[in-house]
């Protein structure tokens, strides 16, 4: 260990092949960026977090005058607090694309502990193989890729001519061939883009990932809509497609407040995998809200973010839960002030210890229950 570095509750070694295997994950294996990995070299994992991502599909431009030339400002302590109150209105903010800069952030999760991170990048948001690569190479972090498409803001101009039989044998090939000429692989089919209310082309996509994930036994995630229903209109897709439940993740299950405790054990009872995945978010509403039909006004916190987990537990779900941050957005780094991809480690895991969870517990929701999504059926 070197000075300065700190050294988590838990022991864990990030390992990875010590060159690039040219091999597709068997079933009991998790694929990451650089080849097959075994489960129990996982080591701490986050689920769903974004190291390059280009999400400016959802940028739209402020009405007042005065306001427009901040879409096109560079992240700033002078731009800082507007973009925090409007941080989907500025396209540096909602770009992320310094392999050097990802690696530099990584490495402060890596000293916390950390083995494993989830890239949930695919079509749509930027997705870039090679420089996920060279970040895995730099961190020495075990990197998986995500598979598919994302929201219908983000599908290319042709998505309605493109058939589903099409997008499924687009995903499996990803998974089992790698992406591109670099034929760097997939380990998730995902984050998988719905909106509320859903578009055809969404829908059209989830079914496509249900029976790819039927081919090749990788994991599915699902970004869900705006809307308290969206979970379930996700999870009945998927399922009347033959997905494999319990190897869903339903991501931003964390978004909204008041949480329907109620709603969400219906779905841990379905088998799905709930993502609390935005610790370390701290606005505190959606500022493009009023541009979705029923969207919900409050962001949760951090605090009411533990305390649902506590609540689940207490339930007998802990088996469904899976926690991370979510990173996409340049205010969240900590080069820009954010709280970065150790808070969970260094902020949050001490607070859940407080609040009664365990060494157990925290093993299930940062070890076992990610790995055990990502492990290959
Ligand atoms: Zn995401």
């Amino acid at each position: 260990m070197r000075n300065g570095e700190k050294r988590s509750n838990f022991e864990c070694v990030a390992v990875r092949p010590a060159s690039f295997e040219c091999v597709a994950a068997n079933p009991g294996e998790i694929q990451t960026v650089n080849g097959p990995i075994l489960p129990g070299h996982a080591g701490i994992t986050m689920i769903h977090e974004h190291l390059m991502v280009d999400l400016t599909c959802y940028c739209h431009s402020p009405q007042a005058a005065h306001e427009k030339s901040l879409v096109k400002a560079p992240v700033s302590l002078k731009t800082l607090t507007w973009i925090r109150r409007n941080y989907t209105s500025n396209l540096d903010n909602l770009t992320l694309d310094e392999p050097d800069l990802a690696v530099e952030e990584l490495l402060e999760f890596k000293y916390a502990g950390g083995g494993t991170i989830v890239d949930a990048g695919n079509i749509g948001l930027g997705r870039d193989p090679k420089a996920l690569q060279r970040i895995a190479d730099a961190s020495g972090l075990n990197i998986v890729m995500g598979a598919g498409y994302y929201v219908h803001q983000s599908h290319p101009a042709n998505m309605d001519e493109i058939s589903e039989e099409a997008i499924c044998g687009e995903i499996v090939a990803d998974v089992r061939d790698g992406v591109g000429s670099d034929r760097i692989r997939a380990g998730l089919i995902g984050e998988l883009g719905c909106s509320w209310p859903m578009h055809p082309n969404e829908q059209k996509v989830l079914r496509a990932g249900a029976k790819a994930q039927k081919a090749t036994g990788a994991p599915i995630s699902v970004h869900v809509g705006l809307h308290r229903e969206s979970p379930h209109q996700i999870a009945q897709i998927l399922d009347r497609a033959g997905a494999d439940l319990s190897r869903v993740a339903l991501c931003h299950m964390d978004r909204e407040a008041p949480a329907n405790i109620e709603r969400l054990v219906e779905l841990c009872k379905m088998g799905c995998y709930l993502e609390f995945d935005a610790f370390g978010m701290d606005t505190w509403d959606f500022p493009d809200a009023p541009n979705y039909p029923q969207a919900p006004i409050d962001r949760i916190t951090d605090a009411q973010r533990v305390e649902l987990i506590v609540r689940l537990a207490d339930k007998g779900h802990l088996d469904r839960i899976v926690v991370s941050h979510d990173i996409a957005y340049k205010m969240r780094l900590k080069k820009f002030g954010g709280s970065g991809y150790d808070h969970i480690l260094s902020v949050c895991v001490p607070i859940m210890r407080r609040k009664g969870l365990g060494d157990a517990e925290m093993r299930k929701i940062l070890i076992e229950n990610p790995v055990r999504l990502l492990t290959f059926a």
